[in-house]
C-alpha cells in the first residue's frame, strides 16, 4: 500500500535554452503519454501539464480527452486510465491552488530535479521518509529544454539529487528520468518497510 501523496509537474516556462537564455519550451506529446503511464504505475496522484500557452493547453486537452472520453477511450482503456490522471494548467500557482483544494488545505511541497550536480540536494532514499512523516502533498517538478532556471529551482522546498549512471553520459529525456526517479522513490519506500 502506498503511503505517499505525490504528483508530478511537467514544466515548460522558465526553462534554460541551449544558449543559456530563459525560454518557454514547446509541449511534447510523447512526454505526456509516457509520464502519465509511469505515473499510474507508481501510484502518482496527478500529472500536471503546466504550460502558459492557451493553444498548447488546448492541444494537451485534445490529446487527453481523445483517450479519456473520445474514440481512444474504448480503443485502449489502459491509456484512458493513464491519461485520466492528467490535469492541464497554466502555471505552478494554478497547480498549487488545485492541489491545496484537493488536499483539505495541506500545503503542497515542491521538489525540484535536474541532471546537473551542485546545490543543497536531498538523496532519493531520504525523500520517502520525509513524505511519509509530513503528510503534505508533494510535487516532483520536471523540467524541459536544458532544465529549470535558477529562479524556478529557488521556488522548490527540496532539490533532489541527480540520477547518475555508471558512465559520465548524462542526457536522459525527461520521460526516462521521470520513470527512473519514480522507481527510486518507490524502492526506498519498500526498503523502509519492516521485514515480515
Ligand atoms: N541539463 C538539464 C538539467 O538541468 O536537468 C537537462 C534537462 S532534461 C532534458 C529535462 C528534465 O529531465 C530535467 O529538468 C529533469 O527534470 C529531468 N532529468 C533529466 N536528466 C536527469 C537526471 N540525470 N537526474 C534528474 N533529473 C533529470
Amino acid at each position: 500500500v502506498l503511503s505517499y501523496d505525490l504528483s508530478i509537474a511537467l514544466l515548460h516556462e522558465g526553462m534554460v535554452s541551449r544558449d543559456g537564455s530563459i525560454v518557454t519550451t514547446s509541449l511534447t506529446m510523447i512526454d505526456v503519454h509516457d509520464i502519465a503511464r509511469s505515473a499510474v504505475t507508481y501510484g502518482v496522484r496527478t500529472v500536471y501539464i503546466v504550460h502558459p500557452s492557451p493553444h498548447l493547453r488546448s492541444l494537451a486537452r485534445t490529446l487527453t480527452s481523445h483517450w479519456t472520453s473520445g474514440y481512444g477511450s474504448t480503443y485502449n482503456p489502459n491509456r484512458r486510465e493513464a491519461l485520466g490522471g492528467v490535469s492541464v494548467v497554466a502555471s505552478i500557482d494554478e497547480m498549487l491552488l488545485d492541489l491545496a483544494d484537493r488536499s483539505s488545505g495541506r500545503s503542497p511541497r515542491l521538489m525540484a530535479t535536474s541532471a546537473k550536480g551542485g546545490g543543497d540536494r536531498i538523496a532519493f532514499g531520504k525523500v520517502f521518509p520525509l513524505m511519509n512523516k509530513e503528510e503534505n502533498p508533494y510535487v516532483l517538478m520536471l523540467g524541459t529544454g536544458h532544465g529549470m532556471s535558477e529562479a524556478l529551482l529557488a521556488r522548490a522546498d527540496y532539490y533532489i539529487e541527480p540520477i547518475n549512471g555508471p558512465t559520465p553520459y548524462n542526457h536522459l529525456s525527461v520521460r526516462s528520468a521521470c520513470a527512473i526517479m519514480l522507481d527510486r522513490l518507490y524502492r526506498s519506500q519498500i526498503s523502509e518497510r519492516p521485514a515480515g
